[in-house]
């Protein structure tokens, strides 16, 4: 087996993050952590560097990283460097000692350092789909060019991953792929009648059916904008054009995505929901690992059903599906209008409905441009989010 690898967790306490830590934890013979880093949750952070014993922590402001200090001194951590603010998470993401980056911040803000990774070389695991969603062509180009590997963490672009030959390189012709099939839950909100989705509450939205999610990706799933960008993502990360790229409900949660090929077949991952699969496998990739996940019971599970996915219900898929076919900043547009939005209405500030009518808004104010490199694209994202806001006063 190969030497231990350094893993950088970029937003190591989140979700995605907790779930890193706990398989990297599996397997200490394999994999050390070399920096982990959170935005205010120092509390959380210091707990983890207890635990894991990182070179360098980051956290979000200059206070966050005077308690954090304070914090380790104190519990006699005294060999942790301590850093805060954008920069020093990029620097942390391109570091020579790191081998590995998982890019688990979310939204808008992960992009700088998820790039940085991608530019350096890294392992790059990405979870973070808005970075991919905001610079598509640039990140995918920063990977070819510095020789980076990408693995997909998000469940649907792992599972698709898995079922796409090795050698696939984004030809899905040569390859006799016909299509690929994002399986969605449809979230806490398949049913419900359409009329009422006008009251729903942010508790009500965040309360997904099947997987416990950070708060801003559960309103996502609510909406089906993370479907959405998830269809994005999937055209970046397979070189899919937005025609070939199929959703499917699937609300049990069970199959995780598909590859449909010319010949008849469909291939499809299966497990149960829980992100630790994906990431074990994208942690020790072309290996496989325990990840602490429990076997897969199909006769509990019984039956999967399948359900065409409803636009009208759902306008932000349809959103995300005109955003791709637009091109250039139109997907970065989206993902602005869409963050600036869920906040709002986490914060009680507008109502669920009020999510796709703020997208549709913005992205009909902004001209599409082409935006081809990072200063472009924080540009259109800031002007988006300047828009968006605008609509929420
Ligand atoms: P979360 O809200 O639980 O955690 C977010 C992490 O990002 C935290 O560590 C937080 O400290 C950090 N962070 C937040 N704002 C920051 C900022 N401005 N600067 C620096 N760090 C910041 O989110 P999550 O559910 O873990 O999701 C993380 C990413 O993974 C998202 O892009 C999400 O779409 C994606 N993802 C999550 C899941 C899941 O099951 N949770 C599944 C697929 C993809
Ligand atoms: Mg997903």
């Amino acid at each position: 087996m190969a030497t231990t690898q350094k893993i950088c967790v970029l937003g190591s306490t989140g979700s995605i993050g907790v779930s890193t830590l706990d398989v990297v934890a599996r397997h200490p013979e394999r994999y050390a952590v070399h920096a982990l880093t959170a935005h205010s949750q120092v509390d959380k952070l210091l707990e983890q560097c207890r635990v894991f014993q990182p070179a360098l922590a980051i956290v979000g402001t200059a206070a966050a990283a005077d308690a954090l200090h304070q914090g380790l001194a104190a519990a006699g951590l005294t060999g942790i460097q301590v850093e805060f603010g954008p920069d020093a998470l990029c620097r942390a993401a391109s570091a020579t000692e790191v081998d590995m980056v998982m890019a688990a911040i979310v939204g808008a803000a992960g992009l700088p350092a998820s790039l940085a990774a991608a530019r350096a070389g890294k392992k790059v695991l990405l979870a973070n789909k808005e970075a991919l969603v905001m610079s598509g062509q640039l990140f995918m180009d920063a990977i070819a060019e510095s020789g980076a590997s990408l693995l997909p963490i998000d469940s649907e672009h792992n599972a698709i991953f898995q079922c796409l030959p090795r050698q696939y390189q984004g030809n899905m012709q040569q390859h006799g792929v016909r299509k690929i099939v994002l399986t969605a839950s449809g979230g806490p909100f398949l049913h419900r009648a359409v009329e009422t989705l006008t009251d729903v509450t942010p508790e009500q939205a965040v309360a997904h059916p099947n997987w416990v999610m950070g708060r801003k990706i559960s309103v996502d799933s609510a909406t089906m904008m993370n479907k959405g960008l998830e269809v994005i993502e999937a055209h970046w990360l397979f070189n899919a054009p937005a025609d070939d790229i199929e959703v499917v409900i699937h609300p049990q949660s069970v199959i995780h995505s598909m590859v449909s090929y010319n010949d008849g077949s469909v291939l499809a991952q299966m497990g149960n929901p829980d992100m630790r699969t994906p990431i074990a496998y994208g942690l020790a990739y072309p290996e496989r690992i325990d990840s602490g996940v429990a076997p897969l019971d199909l006769v509990q599970v019984a039956k999967l059903h399948f359900e065409k996915a409803d636009f009208q219900r759902f306008p932000c898929l349809a959103l995300a599906y005109q955003a791709l076919r637009a091109g250039g900043s139109a997907p970065t547009v989206l993902n602005a209008a869409n963050e600036i939005a869920v906040q709002a209405f986490l914060d009680k500030k507008t109502g669920f409905r009020d999510i796709d009518r703020i997208i549709a808004k913005t992205m009909d104010a902004i001209e599409v441009t082409a935006c081809q490199d990072l200063a472009a694209i924080l540009e259109v994202d800031a002007k988006a989010r300047r828009f968006a806001a605008g609509l929420v006063n």
